[in-house]
């Protein structure tokens, strides 16, 4: 549905997005991560029609954006980081405002009765813009994009400001909107996208970094896998064995468990399996292993890793 072909981005020297290409099929809903100024919003402006690009291409079901502005816009709603809202305009006057802008074609009264339902801002449709929560402006700022049933939907930080009980609400809107439409949603929020995304894609000082379904970001990002044992004895003679078993990277004591065990962070090669080996090792060494679990990577810890191993390859 969006497919996003070696997008290069130059502001002068600087390459604010840097040969990106990927994809997002019908249906699905992805995050695109990334710290500030990664390039983001630049991409997600190229995405939308506002910003060319330097070279590359960006397809919005099968039609180029460049030279087909018009019938590609046509596919898309776009939510900004600042909703595009005309604050003395009641709800209704608004919406019928950006129904005309769109050149909608839909039973006017009928599409936006349902996308009132659907974010669930009926009680306020008379009421001035102005005058409402930002709560209930999001949802209006969702309403617009909604106008012409557009089959994807992009959103730019969508719950920056909302309070927890409105980002909530604002989360499960998105998550529901997902099964009719395709959706982006770009943020810093990394509960968010692991709350709302099958995917997430992660750029990085304007390049892709990783690209991959939410449940295995952990795992596709670093190429290594995480565990948690359970072992009994001496951390230092443990870590010893632990540290001699071929494809553990790292070992370290987390806390002590019961009186004489500890429980401990494994980090291995994600292409050796461990387990057997690990087992054995404490075996000749006569090292009760009590309780061995894999351990998910947390979205937070992938991110810090990506942005750090970037660093690193920079000195
Ligand atoms: P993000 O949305 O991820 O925070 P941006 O896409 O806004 O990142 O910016 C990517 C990089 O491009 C940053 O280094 C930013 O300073 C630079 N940049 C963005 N817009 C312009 C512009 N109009 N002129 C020059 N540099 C820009």
């Amino acid at each position: 549905m969006i497919e996003i072909s070696n997008i290069v981005k130059k502001y002068g020297n600087l390459y604010a997005v840097n040969n990106i290409s990927f994809k997002v099929n019908e249906g699905e809903i992805v995050g695109f991560l990334g710290p500030n100024g990664a390039g983001k919003s630049t991409t997600m402006n190229i995405l939308t029609g506002y910003l060319s690009a330097t070279s590359g291409s960006a397809k919005i079901g099968g039609v180029d954006i460049l030279s087909n502005p018009i019938e590609a816009k046509r596919m898309i709603g776009f939510l900004p980081e600042q909703p595009p809202l005309y604050l003395d305009m009641t709800v209704k006057e608004y919406l019928n405002f950006v129904y005309d802008l769109k050149h909608c074609t839909l039973n006017r009264k009928k599409h936006l009765a349902e996308i009132c339902e659907v974010v669930k801002i009926g009680d306020v449709y008379n009421r001035i813009i102005g005058h409402l929560s930002k709560g209930y402006r999001q949802r209006v700022g969702i309403a617009q994009a909604l106008v012409g049933n557009p089959k994807v939907l992009i959103f730019d930080e969508p719950t920056v400001g909302l309070d927890p009980k409105q980002i909530i609400e604002i989360r499960n809107l998105i998550r529901s909107l997902g099964e009719k439409h395709t959706v982006i949603l770009s943020t810093h929020i990394l509960p968010e996208v692991q709350a709302v995304c099958d995917r997430i894609v992660v750029i990085n000082k304007g390049q892709l970094v990783a690209d991959a379904p939410t449940s295995d970001i952990g795992r596709a990002v670093k190429g290594t896998h995480k565990y948690t044992a359970k072992i009994c004895g001496d951390t230092k003679t443990v870590l010893k064995v632990l540290n001699g078993v071929d494809g553990i990277l790292r070992a370290e004591p987390v806390t002590e468990r019961e009186e004489g065990s500890y429980e401990y962070a494994i980090e291995s090669d994600a292409s050796i399996e461990v387990r057997k080996p690990l087992f054995y090792a404490l075996c000749d060494a006569r090292l009760p292993l009590i309780g061995l679990e894999s351990a998910q990577a947390n979205l937070e810890d992938v991110f810090i890793s990506i942005i750090d191993d970037n660093k690193k390859e920079e000195n």
